[in-house]
């Protein structure tokens, strides 16, 4: 059994520990305070605390349970983090420089149950739903190698939850997390700044649009129909275009001003990416009367998928397609690929030994962000 996880705690539950202790209600305050604000990953360090409490939390609770295993450093100053839990499941977590503000893409499952059949990370099918502790961690974790321990992100942090796994399969504890990190005297990471990526979980885009404070939402198409999708998406046959893009207007009719909602959609040479499949994209979405951009996403490759990316003219070519239809589209630039820490990419994989990096001082973050 595994001692309890004070970084998945609320601050109510926190609070509710801590009285349990028979500690006064401050002591809870600090605590969070060292955990999330300081990003601090063992009670030795929460020296504003006596060293008696400091031992009795040691006795019942653990400050953090995820081990960094490896990192690799990508030319473009991606990093990918491979961590793995207490019980020995693999979690990968990816820190991307951006000009204006740093984005760090999250996985909410070790591993997936959903086989796309372009994605790597089905490979290793479902090991375990990760608890919120684990993907509060992981936040801590890529911020304290980015910027150094206690270091406030430079320009604010936004978050993706696009790494593996299926968000909307373990809807609690992410919603949980982001509660969390949301706190002001946490992380103060708010959902305005958390993008959350669904295969297209009907029931629970319908349960996000019930959440006053939501993260944004993107929705994963791949195929502008459904015999397609079913191929590529297999969660597609559960549930069909028909019912997702019913769930997508009915979230477009709760969205909030300043709210996104978009779609991604992966581009398979040969596959997804023809003329006539953009057109049937835009009718599909214009049907629908969804307004959402399409981000579109040259599929990543790697070995053992068969699959490659289309050609930057065809995606340009699907891109304008889309647009003299009214569609809004945007082409994501891939980042870190070299390294295995694009989309679709994670699967708990070494990389290259030179890209490794066991020692790199956080100030290098700086100099290499493009
Ligand atoms: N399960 C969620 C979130 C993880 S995948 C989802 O499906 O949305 C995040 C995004 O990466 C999805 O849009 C997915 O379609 C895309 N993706 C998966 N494999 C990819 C690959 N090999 N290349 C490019 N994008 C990929």
């Amino acid at each position: 059994m595994q001692s309890l996880h004070l970084s998945g705690l609320s601050q109510t539950e926190l609070a509710e520990f801590v009285a349990g202790l028979g500690e006064p209600a401050y002591r809870a305050r600090q605590i969070f305070a060292g955990l999330h604000q300081r990003r601090l990953r063992s009670f030795d360090e929460l020296t504003d605390l006596p060293k008696e409490l400091r031992a009795k939390l040691s006795a019942r609770s653990t400050a953090s349970t995820l081990a960094l295993e490896s990192r690799y450093l990508s030319a473009d100053g991606t990093r990918r983090y491979l961590m793995k839990t207490h019980d020995g499941f693999p979690v990968e977590t990816v820190f991307i420089p951006e000009e204006r503000r740093d984005t760090i893409c999250f996985s909410s499952q070790s591993g997936c149950p959903l086989q796309c059949t372009f994605c790597l990370t089905a490979q290793l099918g479902l090991l375990r739903n990760l608890t919120a502790g684990e993907i509060v961690e992981q936040i801590i974790i890529a911020l304290n190698d980015a910027y150094g321990v206690s270091v406030k992100a430079p320009r604010g942090t936004n978050l993706v939850g696009m790494g593996a796994g299926e968000p909307f399969l373990n809807f609690e504890a992410l919603m949980k997390a982001i509660r969390i990190m949301a706190e002001p005297h946490g992380l103060y990471i708010v959902p305005r700044r958390v993008t959350v990526s669904t295969a297209g979980i009907v029931p629970r885009i319908r349960e996000l649009a019930t959440i006053p404070d939501r993260p944004h939402l993107a929705v994963s198409l791949a195929a502008p129909a459904d015999e397609l999708r079913n191929k590529l998406m297999p969660i597609n046959k559960k549930w069909p275009l028909t019912e997702l893009l019913g769930a997508c207007k009915d979230f477009q009719k709760a969205l909030k001003p300043g709210e996104r909602f978009t779609f991604e959609y992966v581009m398979l040479d040969g596959v997804n990416d023809s003329d006539e499949q953009a057109r049937q994209l835009a009718n599909l979405l214009n049907r629908h009367e969804l307004r959402a951009k399409v981000n579109l996403i040259p599929h990543n490759p790697a070995e053992p998928l068969s699959y490659q990316p289309s050609p930057p003219e065809r995606v340009e070519l699907f891109r304008e397609i889309l647009e003299s239809k009214g569609v809004h589209a945007f082409v994501r630039r891939p980042r870190g690929r070299d390294i295995l820490a694009a989309c679709g990419q994670l699967a708990a994989r070494a990389a290259n030994p030179a890209q490794t990096v066991s020692d790199f001082a956080p100030a290098q973050v700086e100099s290499l962000a493009i």
